[in-house]
């Protein structure tokens, strides 16, 4: 046994359940905040269990250019490595490929690319990524895929579908080949031991024990034609993975197309499995994901704005640089209880920001992920109660006192 999912509740379309994993349980539909290079970028792990989250994103591209694979088993993978006991799920580093290396060249086999970082040649494939994320360790591992670019027209869109669905089937047979490998109990022993408090609700229960291991999710491509988002939805499924995702969005389409494809595409993917859409969105649209049946989502976006001074907020963005904010003694959301918010003026955290402080980056990025994985629990919360959540709505703002 290795990863359950059981739904509790549904509302039209929309889900709530648990997805538990060897390192934890997971209320969905859940906001994963991505730690690119082994950490969610200013935010000390303890803090990040403080704000509640039970499953991090690693991206493989990075952390095989740094600090390698090897380093990360040593380690008894990504959890020991960055004393992270709860679940982690990595992305197969097809996509970084596709959005950091314009030099990149793919053949059947898979990728050659340049290091962003030294310029040195790397190669991917389904094999090899899978080794990777195996190596690193994660609960969820996804399998290799293609992105296709945008735009592109239907006879490439098809080719390079068709290209991720052999990757697919060979990402398949190798991880079945080599699940044993998972480095969680090679462990060396490191500075701290994670206290059991740490681990939400572990799952050491009769479901898990020593023999459990990661589980591999299947990416849906086909672009933005709906035709080929059918067909590359049911071919995966029929390839068959504990969980499927939904790659190839937020490459530069109208966000209006975006939302017709998630909703095509989650018409052919099982009910009973979880469905993560990769790399998306506003607060605003993981709302309106969840409530088209997403289970699982990431985004760059609140963790990159923070560090850009845009902050997510009740009352709407704010840009906290702006010199109205300078004598402003006010929280940054007054509806917002989050550590930076019972604290901190609007007034100290656009000096903090203009004066180019480290702490900008940290309280900016603790309050924006606060935010997020707020907006989940309340999209969580009114589907529980049978409601489907409206964001700017009744759910969405308290009554004021
Ligand atoms: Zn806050």
């Amino acid at each position: 046994m290795s990863l359950e999912f059981t739904l509790e509740t549904r509302v039209g379309a929309a889900r709530a359940g648990q997805l538990i994993t060897p390192h934890g349980e997971i209320e969905t539909p859940v906001f994963m905040p991505v730690g690119t290079g082994g950490t969610v970028k200013a935010v000390p792990q303890e803090v990040l269990e403080e704000l509640g989250v039970q499953i991090l994103l690693g991206n493989t591209y990075h952390l095989y250019l740094r600090p390698g694979v090897e380093t990360i088993r040593r380690f008894g993978g990504l959890h020991g490595f960055m004393s992270w006991p709860r679940a982690i799920l990595t992305d197969s580093g097809g996509f970084q490929v596709f959005s950091l290396n314009e030099l990149r060249k793919v053949n059947e086999e898979g990728v050659t690319f340049r290091s962003h970082l030294d310029g040195s040649s790397h190669f991917f494939s389904p094999e090899n990524s899978m080794a990777a994320q195996i190596g690193i360790g994660a609960d969820i591992i996804m399998a290799f895929d293609e992105c296709t670019e945008y735009p592109a027209d239907r006879a490439r869109t098809q080719a390079s579908m068709e290209l991720t669905l052999r990757w697919a089937e060979r990402s398949k047979k190798y991880f079945d080949e080599h699940t044993r490998e998972v480095p969680w109990k090679s462990r060396q022993p490191s500075a701290v031991s994670p206290q059991p408090n740490q681990i939400p609700r572990f799952a050491r229960n009769d479901k898990f024990d020593e023999s459990s291991t990661q589980s591999l999710f299947g990416i849906v491509q086909g672009g933005m034609d709906l035709d080929l988002r059918k067909e590359s939805a049911e071919r995966t499924v029929e390839i068959g993975f504990p969980g499927y995702a939904i790659g190839g969005l937020s490459v530069g389409e109208p966000r209006e197309r975006t939302r017709e494809v998630v909703e095509e595409t989650l018409r052919y993917l099982p009910a009973d499995k979880p469905r993560y859409l990769m790399g998306v969105g506003t607060p605003e649209e993981i709302v309106q994901y969840a409530n088209l049946g997403v289970d699982m989502m990431d985004c760059v976006l609140p963790t990159r704005a923070a560090r850009h001074g845009l902050l997510f907020t009740s009352e709407g963005k704010i840009s906290i640089k702006q010199a109205r904010y300078a004598q402003d003694s006010g929280p940054l959301d007054p509806n917002c209880d989050c550590r930076v918010c019972r604290r901190y003026s609007r007034a100290y955290l656009r000096h903090l920001y203009a004066s180019n402080e480290v702490l900008a980056q940290v309280l900016n990025t603790i309050h924006n992920l606060s935010f997020y994985l707020d907006t989940m629990r309340r999209v969580r919360h009114s589907i529980s109660l049978g409601e489907e959540s409206r964001f700017l709505s009744s759910v969405w703002s308290r009554p004021k006192p």
